[in-house]
C-alpha cells in the first residue's frame, strides 16, 4: 500500500474547508480507481483560527471520506510556516503534499504530480505561478526586486513565484523536518535541502472564499526573514562599507592637514562637516540595525522554544 498525505494549514478557513475536502475526495477517488494500492490521509492544522475552523474539522472528521482525517489545533496563531511544520511532522504518508485550504493550490493537479514523482525519478514536484496577474503593480515590483536581491546574495536558490504547493517523497519530508529552526522561510528551506525538483507552472487562481492573510507590511517582514535566514551578505556589506568610509576618512584627513598647514584656514567648511557627520551617523545606525537583526534571530534560535504548541488534536478524541 502507498499512502499519500495532504497537509493543509488553516487559519480562518471555515468557508473554504468543505469545498476543499469535497474536491480532494473527488481527486482521491479518481486516483484510487486508477491505482487500487493507493490510500490517502488528510492532515489538517488549525493555526489558532478565531472563526469556526476547528468545529469544521470536527464535523468533517465524523463524515465518510475516501481518506482518513487527522487534525491538530494550535493553542494560538503561530503562523503558516509553523503550521506546515506541524502538519509535515504529523503526516505518515510515503508521499506528502502541502497545500492551501483556499483552492489556490488545485487538488486536481495531484494525479499529474504523483505520476511525475513516481515515474520520472524526482523527489519533489513543486509548483509556481506563471504570472503575477491580478496583483497590484507596486507589489509585483517589490516582489521582483526581492527575488533579484536575495538570489544575488544567497547561495540557496529562491524561486520567484514558487508556491507552497508541492508533493514530496518521505525522504525529502524527513530532511525538511530535520531543519527545526524557528526562522522558517519555507521557500528557502525546501530549496536548501536539495533533491531533484520538477517545477510545474500554472496561472494564479483567486481564493474561493475568505481573505488572504498577507498585506504589504507582512510580506515586507517576511522578505527580511528570508534574507536574514538565507544570507549573511548584509553583515559583510556593512563591514566593507566601514572599510571604504575609513579609507575616505584617511584621505580627507591628509588633505585637511596639508591645507591647514599651508593656508591655515581650519574654520571654513561647516556645511561639509555636518554632511559627513550626518551621513556617517546614519550609516552607523543602519549597520547597527542590520547586526541587530541577526542578533535578534540568533537570540530567538538560542532560546529553543517549540515551533508550535498543540491545544487539541484528533488523537485526544
Ligand atoms: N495560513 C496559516 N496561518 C497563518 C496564515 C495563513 O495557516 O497565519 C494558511 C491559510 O489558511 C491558507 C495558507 O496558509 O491555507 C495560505 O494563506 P493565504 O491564502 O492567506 O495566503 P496567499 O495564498 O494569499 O499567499
Ligand atoms: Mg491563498
Amino acid at each position: 500500500m502507498t499512502l499519500i498525505s495532504a497537509v493543509v494549514p488553516c487559519f480562518n478557513e471555515e468557508e473554504s474547508l468543505g469545498l476543499f475536502a469535497d474536491e480532494l475526495a473527488r481527486v482521491a477517488n479518481g486516483m484510487m480507481e486508477a491505482d487500487p494500492s493507493l490510500s490517502f490521509e488528510l492532515v489538517l492544522v488549525d493555526d489558532g483560527s478565531s472563526d469556526g475552523t476547528l468545529s469544521v474539522f470536527k464535523q468533517l472528521s465524523v463524515q465518510q471520506w475516501p481518506f482518513t482525517i487527522r487534525w491538530l489545533s494550535f493553542s494560538r496563531n503561530f503562523g503558516k510556516e509553523a503550521a506546515l511544520y506541524a502538519g509535515l511532522k504529523a503526516s505518515r504518508g510515503d508521499y506528502v503534499a502541502t497545500m492551501d485550504a483556499d483552492m489556490q493550490d488545485p487538488p486536481s493537479l495531484l494525479p499529474k504530480m504523483y505520476a511525475i514523482i513516481t515515474e520520472e525519478d524526482f523527489d519533489n514536484v513543486a509548483t509556481k505561478r506563471s504570472d503575477r496577474k491580478g496583483e497590484p503593480p507596486i507589489r509585483s515590483f517589490f516582489a521582483r526586486m526581492f527575488y533579484r536581491i536575495i538570489n544575488k546574495i544567497s547561495d540557496t536558490e529562491i524561486v520567484d513565484g514558487a508556491r507552497d504547493y508541492r508533493l514530496m517523497t518521505r525522504k525529502m519530508v524527513n530532511a525538511v523536518l530535520a531543519l527545526s529552526e524557528r526562522n522558517r522561510f519555507s521557500k528557502g528551506i525546501f530549496s536548501w535541502v536539495g533533491f531533484r525538483t520538477k517545477w510545474l507552472e500554472y496561472e494564479n487562481i483567486e481564493r474561493v472564499a475568505g481573505e488572504s492573510k498577507w498585506n504589504f507590511f507582512s510580506l515586507f517582514l517576511y522578505s527580511i526573514e528570508g534574507i536574514v535566514g538565507f544570507s549573511t551578505a548584509p553583515l559583510a556589506i556593512a563591514s566593507y562599507a566601514g572599510v571604504l568610509c575609513s579609507v575616505i576618512a584617511v584621505v580627507f584627513l591628509v588633505i585637511i592637514l596639508i591645507r591647514a598647514l599651508l593656508f591655515g584656514d581650519a574654520v571654513a567648511g561647516w556645511p561639509s562637516t555636518m554632511s559627513v557627520i550626518l551621513l556617517l551617523g546614519g550609516l552607523q545606525m543602519l549597520f547597527l540595525g542590520i547586526i541587530g537583526q541577526y542578533l535578534a534571530k540568533t537570540y530567538i534560535e538560542v532560546k529553543g522554544r517549540p515551533l508550535f504548541i498543540i491545544g487539541q488534536s484528533s488523537d485526544d478524541e
